[in-house]
C-alpha cells in the first residue's frame, strides 16, 4: 500500500496537503477558506465529502482558517494534540457539531495507527501552543510532513532521516529576509528566531547529509517576499541530482 501527497497550497497565506492512502483521502492542515478548499480538491475530482479527516500540525491561521468551515459541513475527524485543539477552539470559534466531536486528540510522541497506515508525531519548535510534525508510514513507504520550524534539530533530523519522500519548509534566504526594505525588523527577527521558520541555508544543510532512501522533496511555505522558487532551483537542484531524489518547488502563488 503506497502513501500519495498532493500540495493543495503553501504559503503564508495558506497551508493544505492532501494525503492519500489506500483510497482515503486526508488534508493535512487546512489553511485556506472553505471556497478554496473546494476549489483545490475539484482539481483532483474530489469534494470536502471525500475527506476523512484533516491532521494539524499547529493552530495558526494559514494552517487552520478552514476548521470553522470544515467543522459545520461534514463529519470530518480533526486529529491534533490537546494544546492545539484548544488553541484552535478558542480561535476559530469551532463550537461542537450536533452529529458528533470532531477533535481525535492526542499527545505529541504519540504514534496513530489507522488499519494499514501509521502517524507518529514529534514535536517541532515554533512559536504556536505545541506545533508538530508528521511521520505518515504504511508497508512500502514513509513519508514527512515539517514546516514552520524554527530549527531543524538533531532530533527532528532523525525522524526526516528516515523517510523516502519528505514535505519540508524552505521559508526565505536569509539575505533577502535581512536586507528586505519593508518588514519591520521585529517579523524579521521572529521569522529567523529558533521558533521561527526554516531558511534556505538550513533546508540545503540537511539535504546535503540526505539519506539514500530519500527519493522525492517538496520544498513549500517559501516566503514570497524573502525568497524564490529561481532562487531554491538554482541552489537544490544541482544536489537534487547529485543525491538523487526529485526535487519539487511548491510555487507560493498557485
Ligand atoms: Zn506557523
Ligand atoms: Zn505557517
Amino acid at each position: 500500500m503506497g502513501l500519495k501527497i498532493d500540495i493543495l497550497g503553501s504559503s503564508s497565506k495558506g497551508n493544505c496537503g492532501l494525503l492519500t492512502v489506500d483510497g482515503s483521502h486526508y488534508l493535512i492542515d487546512a489553511g485556506f477558506s472553505g471556497k478554496q478548499l473546494k476549489e483545490r480538491l475539484a482539481r483532483y475530482g474530489l469534494t470536502l465529502s471525500d475527506i476523512e479527516g484533516v491532521f494539524l500540525t499547529h493552530e495558526h491561521q494559514d494552517h487552520a482558517a478552514g476548521l470553522k468551515v470544515l467543522s459545520k459541513l461534514s463529519e470530518i475527524r480533526f486529529f491534533a494534540n490537546s494544546k492545539t485543539a484548544q488553541a484552535i477552539e478558542e480561535r476559530y470559534e469551532i463550537t461542537s457539531r450536533p452529529f458528533a466531536d470532531p477533535w481525535n486528540t492526542f499527545e505529541t510522541g504519540d504514534t496513530l495507527t489507522f488499519g494499514n497506515f501509521s502517524v507518529q508525531t514529534f514535536s517541532i519548535p515554533h512559536d504556536a501552543a505545541d506545533p508538530v510534525g508528521f511521520l505518515f508510514r504504511s508497508e512500502e513507504a514513509c513519508l514527512a510532513w515539517a514546516t514552520d520550524i524554527g530549527r531543524l534539530t538533531p532530533k527532528i533530523a532523525e525522524y526526516l532521516s528516515q523517510v523516502d519522500a519528505l514535505v519540508l519548509e524552505a521559508n526565505h534566504d536569509e539575505e533577502l529576509l535581512w536586507k528586505h526594505p519593508h518588514r519591520p525588523q521585529y517579523l524579521k527577527e521572529r521569522v529567523a528566531s529558533e521558533t521561527g521558520h526554516l531558511s534556505n541555508g538550513d533546508v540545503y544543510k540537511f539535504l546535503q547529509n540526505a539519506p539514500p532512501t530519500l527519493k522525492f522533496v517538496y520544498l513549500v511555505h517559501i516566503s514570497r517576499e524573502c525568497n524564490s522558487t529561481e532562487l531554491l532551483r538554482k541552489m537544490l537542484e544541482p544536489l537534487a541530482v547529485e543525491k538523487g531524489f526529485e526535487l519539487h518547488i511548491v510555487d507560493p502563488n498557485d
